[in-house]
Formats: C-alpha cells, sequence, structure tokens
C-alpha cells in the first residue's frame, strides 16, 4: 500500500503532538523552481506546499521532511537524524540532477550571464546578502536582460526565482552603488513577497519599505538613477 504524503504528516503530527487535535491536512505540491517547502497552521487546517521536485520522495524522507516543517512550525529543534536524511535525499546525485534540469527549464527566459560587461551580479548579491541579510539569502538565477531598458531597471520574477537588471545598468558610467541599489531592491521583493489586500495586491509593503531605508547611501543610490 502506498502512504500518500498527507497521510505521512499526520502519523507525525500524531508522535510529535500526541495530545493535540489532529488538524486537517491541506497538501499540495508546487512547481517551485528550487526543492522548497512551506507549512502553516491556522485554525485547525495544516496547509503544507511542497516543491514538485519532492513528490516522488521515498516515505523516510517525506516522513524526515514532516518533522524538519513541523518542528520549524512548533520552533523546536529539528532532530538531527531528520534533518541528515533529508539533505542526504537532496544531495543524491539523481535528485541534484532533476533539479537542475527543472531549473533549466523553467528559467528559460530571456537573460543573459550574471556576470556582465562590468559587472558581476552573483558577486554583488554575494556582498549584499552578507550586509544586509546575514548572508541567509538563497540565491536566485541573477542575470542581465538582453535589452536595455530605461524604464524597467529590474525586476524579480518568483516562477522564476530569478532577478534580471536591465542591462544598460552595466556599463563602466554607471556607479556601483546604483546597481547595488537596484538590486537590493529586488532583493526585498524576494524576500517581502506582495501582499494581498482583498482585490489589491500591495507589491511595496510596509515591512518593504522599511526594509529598503537600511540601505546606505539610499538618496544618493535614488538621484544616480534619476540621472541615468
Ligand atoms: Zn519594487
Amino acid at each position: 500500500m502506498v502512504t500518500s504524503s498527507a497521510q505521512i504528516f499526520s502519523r507525525v503530527f500524531r508522535l510529535l503532538r500526541p495530545r493535540t487535535p489532529l488538524p486537517r491536512i491541506d497538501l499540495e505540491f508546487r512547481a517551485y523552481a528550487n526543492a522548497n517547502a512551506k507549512i502553516k497552521l491556522d485554525q485547525g487546517l495544516l496547509e503544507v506546499r511542497l516543491a514538485d521536485t519532492l513528490a516522488g520522495a521515498p516515505e523516510q524522507v517525506m516522513e524526515a521532511l514532516a518533522e524538519i516543517l513541523l518542528c520549524k512550525l512548533w520552533r523546536r529543534p529539528v532532530p538531527e537524524s531528520s534533518n541528515a536524511r533529508y539533505r542526504r535525499f537532496l544531495n543524491q546525485r539523481e535528485v541534484r540532477r532533476n533539479l537542475d534540469l527543472v531549473r533549466q527549464i523553467r528559467g528559460r527566459k530571456r537573460v543573459e550571464p550574471a556576470q556582465g560587461e562590468c559587472y558581476d551580479l552573483d558577486a554583488i548579491f554575494e556582498d549584499l546578502n552578507f550586509r544586509y541579510f546575514f548572508g541567509l539569502m538563497a540565491r536566485p538565477v541573477l542575470g542581465w536582460s538582453p535589452n536595455a531598458s530605461r524604464t524597467l531597471l529590474g525586476h524579480y520574477d518568483p516562477p522564476h526565482n530569478a532577478i534580471v537588471l536591465s542591462r544598460i545598468l552595466d556599463r563602466a558610467e554607471v556607479p556601483k552603488l546604483a546597481v547595488e541599489y537596484v538590486l537590493f531592491h529586488e532583493m526585498l521583493h524576494l524576500r517581502y513577497p506582495a501582499e494581498h489586500r482583498g482585490a489589491r495586491r500591495c507589491v511595496h509593503t510596509v515591512a518593504f519599505k522599511q526594509a529598503e531605508k537600511q540601505f546606505e547611501r539610499l538618496r544618493e543610490a535614488k538621484a544616480l538613477l534619476k540621472a541615468l
């Protein structure tokens, strides 16, 4: 008999919290670009979203992942055995290759490499990540747009998990600060996803705007962009 992933989550929930009423479980696989997972418990409903690349994971791996996610949800330490089992699974060559393939297919959009003619977005990303995000942000796909747009200097594309900067910024006469600021802004889009309030979609949330103020020399950077 094949045990469904939702059944595995309820079994692990039972083991970890024997006296808590079992919530309803809504588990879905989504087309995330990375091996990602999200969990939320709200009013008796446990919402689990897993990357579809995890759909074929063996039962023991799914069990380990359930334990990891539930421990994170309750802010309990994750048992090392579960962490190790899940990590081992992710590292298996075949799985890794499959993930790379998915990433490539999903990443097939018009983006040129992170290393431009003047600026290397990977390097700038790592520096900003270290300075403003404790080095904790997972690196998305980074690249330059093929066309040099003046109106769209950068954008974050969630389905491709990609940040694309306009080629117009990859020029010697553009100060590095301007490139850093545009990339930082897009990194904040990754960090603070758009919120939906009723029908209205709020892209620059309050938290987003607060965080943007942390950027050193913000005014100077904005002025540079105006002068482009
Ligand atoms: Zn924005």
